[in-house]
């Protein structure tokens, strides 16, 4: 029996204050309006950037909401004026979106599009300004408009990227963030050349896919820069070559580096949303053409400090979300490099748990175990 055009029933973790295990709560689901997709999610996984906006320390704090934004599912149902979607497509939410008519999408250049660019502190549907989500007719907020951490969500289209049927949705799931940010840093901004070298801020599953761009690219070296002395036995199936603890030297990291590099590194990728290692990450780079390439997310009041000279010296920062793909025409492509064996995936994925379970997967991620926790909906 079809649930098109009804309210759905069905459980969500809601996230009803900052620090708090999530709830699992029946919680109602409203079709779709124009231009938004409902979709069943199936596979959903945790980033750093949901437990942030939970934790909501250095973040604007906003509950009761559904997080989660990395996730695989299937077109439940589609509003009006939704003519590439239909019921039945298998599809990854994407947090950023592509509208497709505006400067930025009409850009090579850009994937900040107008309308639908990440924006951390909305908690509704763009084209209301409501929630689709509620609890007894209280309304439940939205997280970067996906909201995955819920069997049903709604979706504006320009979020949605529709890709392979045959893809594993449990893999793929993490090339709706992660993997996807991580690897297009490497590839689409920082642009390694064959044989350079790279020093990559964060060997979380965001840092270790910038190390994974960082060997298709042919990079000579790549220096892995944490505090977890636990990801480095990890990241040597990433191709990450040397490591660097900073809590091991009593001067700056961006100085080991130069040492270890005779003067520095050519491109550097910072993972980490620590201020200190995006300065790093960008003071660690060669003079004369070094690139650094910001993707962890700051604190709202962080401010970045660094001497002009290091600028005027010929260095380049740089930032970037989703690796600065276009989700819906990029992506699929990103799936197929998958499918093709050119990219490997599974070797993200070290923990799963079904969706009662979802707590768990904050934990392992506040203990920095594990890169990322894969969580099953049915289950
Ligand atoms: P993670 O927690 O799995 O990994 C982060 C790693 O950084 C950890 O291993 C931690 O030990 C290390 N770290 C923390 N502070 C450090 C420091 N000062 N020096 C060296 N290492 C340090 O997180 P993740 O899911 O891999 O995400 C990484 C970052 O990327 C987060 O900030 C996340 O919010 C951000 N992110 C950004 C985008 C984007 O589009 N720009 C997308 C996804 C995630
Ligand atoms: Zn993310």
């Amino acid at each position: 029996m079809s649930t098109a055009g009804q309210v759905i029933r069905c459980k969500a973790a809601v996230a009803w204050e900052s620090g708090k295990p999530l709830s699992m709560e029946e919680v109602e689901v409203a079709p779709p309006q124009k231009d938004e997709v409902r979709i069943k999610i199936l596979f959903t996984s945790l980033c750093h950037t949901d437990v942030y906006f939970w934790d909501a320390k250095g973040q604007n704090p906003l509950f009761p909401r559904i997080l989660g934004h990395e996730a695989g599912g299937i077109v439940e149902s589609v509003g009006e004026g939704v003519t590439d979607l239909k019921p039945g497509d298998h599809v990854l939410p994407i947090f950023t979106g592509e509208c497709k008519e505006c400067p930025h999408c009409l850009s090579e250049e850009s994937n900040m599009c107008d309308l639908l660019r990440i924006n951390t502190d909305r908690g509704e549907m763009i084209n209301d300004g409501k929630s689709r989500f509620s609890i007894n007719g209280k309304p439940i907020y939205h997280f970067l408009g996906t909201s995955t951490f819920s069997e049903y969500t709604v979706v504006h289209v320009g979020q949605v990227a529709k890709i392979n049927p045959e893809a594993p949705l449990d893999k793929v799931c993490v090339l709706s963030c992660g993997m996807s940010t991580g690897f297009g840093a490497t590839v689409n901004v920082a642009k390694p050349k064959k044989g350079q070298s790279v020093a990559i801020f964060g060997l979380g599953a965001v840092g270790l896919a910038a190390a994974e761009g960082a060997r298709v690219s042919g990079a000579s070296r790549i220096i892995g820069v944490d505090l977890n002395p636990s990801r480095f036995e990890l990241a040597k199936n990433f191709g990450v070559t040397e490591f660097v603890n900073p809590k091991d030297h009593n001067k700056p990291v961006q100085e080991v580096i130069a040492e270890m590099t005779g003067g520095g590194v050519d491109r550097s990728v910072e993972c980490t949303g620590s201020i200190q290692a995006m300065i790093s990450a960008f003071e660690c780079v060669h003079d004369g053409w070094g690139v650094a390439v910001l993707v962890g997310v700051p604190n709202k009041d962080d401010a970045f400090k660094t001497h002009p000279v290091n600028l005027l010296n010929e260095r380049t920062l740089k930032g970037t979300f989703f690796g600065n793909y276009k989700p819906r025409t990029d992506i699929p492509a990103v799936v197929e490099r998958y499918m093709n064996k050119e990219l490997e995936l599974d070797k993200f994925i070290t923990h799963s748990v079904p969706f009662s379970e979802i707590n768990k997967a904050f934990e392992y991620m506040l203990a920095g175990e594990g890169l990322r926790c894969v969580i099953r909906m049915d289950a």
